[in-house]
């Protein structure tokens, strides 16, 4: 069994030595536990912060600890009555391996979508749809006609985030990073405007796009295009701050908003996490099934092959070079 364990705590983007793949025997089942192959690893930006040992909302990874991540997998072997050999399950917590030992307590069965591929449950209407959807709907609550702006919006929640806002009947403003991405939102996902940060000044460019200022912004990136974009909401504006991928290889903190403008605009500023939302996935499911059903919503998958390149596909997150929902193939379905 391989596994790929912490070694060192990274400095910036996560280099050779960090982690290390190694071998393992498996261990034979207890009682009610259950031998879980993975089929595919889900790569997400919150991977790197788990590697420092900083306060989360999740404990730090241990050095020498098997290093975490979301898996969906088949059962192999089992001494649970209530998964057999073949389910298709989720551990609760998994980790960067070829095999996981779980408690049953620890699994969660997966329900294939009619007429989608199993790598829908580790995106659109996995735990990426699950943020896009609950972000702008209950974090943001938006409405139609208000004008939302998304971060990292051609990426695997802001591209879904983007497209349920439209369905809400909002005006989105999405920014990504280069013309192919920006393209993507504007003629595909039916975006109304795309910035392209790489290749021009974001502020400027709001000021052409929303001249009467933002009522909504879903911040996936942070730094300076989160002030940016916090220094055009109109009064009572209001914030999702879902994540802040730009400073999670950074070894100094970002710049921040200035907060007086929270006050001067009475904003509403609110963090989340999509872990107190997975209890409502049903809520998304019945949403968002008919709008992919009739292909009101588009999403991609970025699939690598191969465990042993977990480290190098990571880093693709931060560069950006991937295209969609970032997974490892860790073995066939
Ligand atoms: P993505 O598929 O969006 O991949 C990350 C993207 O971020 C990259 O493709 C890149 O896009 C962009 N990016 C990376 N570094 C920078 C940078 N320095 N400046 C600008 N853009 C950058 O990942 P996810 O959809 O999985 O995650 C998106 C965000 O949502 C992350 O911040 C993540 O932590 C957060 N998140 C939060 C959750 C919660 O519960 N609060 C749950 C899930 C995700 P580009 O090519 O456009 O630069």
């Amino acid at each position: 069994n391989r596994q790929w364990v912490l070694r060192q705590r990274p400095k910036g983007v996560v280099q050779d030595g960090d982690l290390e793949l190694v071998e393992s025997p498996i261990p034979d089942l207890k009682e009610s536990e259950v031998l879980v192959r993975t089929v595919y690893l889900s790569l997400d930006p919150t991977n790197r912060t788990w590697m420092n040992d900083a306060e989360g909302y999740l404990p730090p990874v241990g050095l020498g600890d098997v290093m975490r991540g979301l898996t969906l997998g088949v059962v192999e072997d089992s001494r649970s009555e209530r998964f057999k050999v073949g389910d298709v399950v989720m551990p609760i917590s998994g980790g960067w391996a070829d095999y996981a030992v779980v408690p049953e307590a620890g699994l969660r069965p997966v329900h294939r979508a009619p007429g989608l591929p199993l790598t829908a449950n580790m995106s659109v209407l996995g735990m990426t749809g699950l943020t896009a959807y609950f972000g702008v709907t209950d974090v943001l609550k938006a409405q139609a006609g208000e004008t939302l702006v998304i971060s990292a919006a051609a990426g695997a929640v802001g591209s879904i985030a983007g497209q349920v806002a439209k369905q809400r009947g909002c005006r989105v403003i999405g920014i990504a990073g280069g013309p192919e991405k920006c393209a993507w939102l504007t003629d595909e996902l039916g975006f109304d405007a795309a910035i392209d940060y790489k290749n021009e000044d974001v502020g400027d460019a709001l000021d052409r796009l929303a001249p009467d200022g933002i009522d909504l912004n879903f911040e996936n990136v942070g730094g300076d295009i989160m002030i940016a974009v916090f220094n055009r909401l109109k009064v009572h504006g209001r914030m999702a701050v879902c994540g802040l991928v730009s400073s999670y290889n950074a070894t100094r903190m970002p710049p921040a908003p200035n907060f007086g403008r929270i006050i001067t605009h009475r904003l509403n500023v609110q963090g989340f996490l999509v872990l107190d939302y997975a209890p409502r996935a049903k809520e998304m499911v019945a949403e968002m099934g008919p709008w992919l059903a009739d292909g009101k919503i588009k999403w991609k998958v970025h699939v690598d092959d191969g465990l042993e390149g977990a480290v190098s596909s990571l880093n693709r997150l931060f560069t950006g070079d991937h295209d969609g929902k970032l997974l490892v193939r860790v073995s066939e379905e």
